[in-house]
């Protein structure tokens, strides 16, 4: 199973508008401004590419879908699961179509997600829309528990990410993906124990956050979890790249854009 870091970014992406718009002098440890020299600080939103048996599935299609396929030269979808409607998880979702030709792309999510999907981008399932508009071709599958996809199954891992009823994460054989989270109970944490790469949010060093973990919640769930080794994703333009990994555990280290697993 090879998985590839599409993004690794949280929802503003790094380097971020806001800290542009202050000529960067607000930014707490300059990565906004040293993303520009080294691309391990350019985040682009989260999302992640899994290929295993010469399928591709993408998890989530994130707002700079676009950008991600071009760099990574994505020649093939066969499908792809949606962890949450949230902007930064869906807006690249108009940019799939290219993928759609052939065939129409089977896009997994909760019914939450779905409905929401839906209405965001109701004309992409309006019956009457002109088809020479060009719309992607997708096949929504609501889907909360486990499922098989291309010889694998898929577990559905549910979090607690603000008021979403139905913000998942998956875990896919030894991998366990979980880009948003803030909460999670028992019978889920259950369903990610045992994986040996976890990828998991992080969003900044420091101060609470009401939707996400920060760092010393993302270390602390990482040791729960024990992986071989975590990656964490998910961060805004807070996190240096060498600077705040000094306290890892050696199986930790935050990703970047680009990076490649093999597990
Ligand atoms: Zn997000
Ligand atoms: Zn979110």
């Amino acid at each position: 199973m090879e998985i590839t870091f599409l993004g690794t970014g949280t929802s503003h992406g790094v380097p971020t508008i806001d800290c542009m718009i202050n000529g960067y002098s607000t930014c707490p440890q300059g990565v906004c401004k040293l993303s520009v020299t080294d691309p391990r600080h350019q985040r682009t939103r989260s999302s992640i590419m899994v290929e295993w048996n010469q399928y591709t599935v993408l998890i989530d299609v994130s707002a700079d879908f676009r950008q991600q396929a071009l760099r990574e030269n994505i020649t093939k979808i066969d499908s792809v699961l949606i962890t949450h409607g949230h902007a930064d998880h869906v807006t690249g979702l108009p940019d799939i179509r290219s993928y759609t030709k052939d065939k129409p792309l089977t896009l997994y999510g909760s019914e939450e997600t779905i409905a929401m999907i839906r209405k965001s981008y109701s004309y992409v399932f309006d019956s009457n829309t002109y088809i020479g508009g060009g719309i992607p071709h997708i096949e929504t599958i609501a889907a909360e528990d486990s499922f098989e996809l291309f010889g694998k199954t898929v577990v559905p891992v549910k979090v607690g990410h603000g008021t979403l009823r139905g913000c998942y994460g998956y875990r896919i054989g030894p991998l366990a993906y979980i880009p948003d989270m803030r909460t999670i109970d028992d019978e889920n944490l259950r369903k990610i124990e045992g994986a040996e790469v976890l990828i998991l949010n992080c969003l900044r060093r420091q101060r609470e956050h009401s939707t996400h973990l920060i760092l010393p919640q993302s270390m602390e769930f990482a040791r729960r979890i024990s992986p071989r080794q975590c990656y964490f994703i998910h961060m805004c333009h807070d996190i240096h790249y060498e600077l705040d990994s000094k306290e890892f555990d050696s199986f930790m280290e935050f990703s970047y854009d680009g990076l490649k697993v093999v597990i």
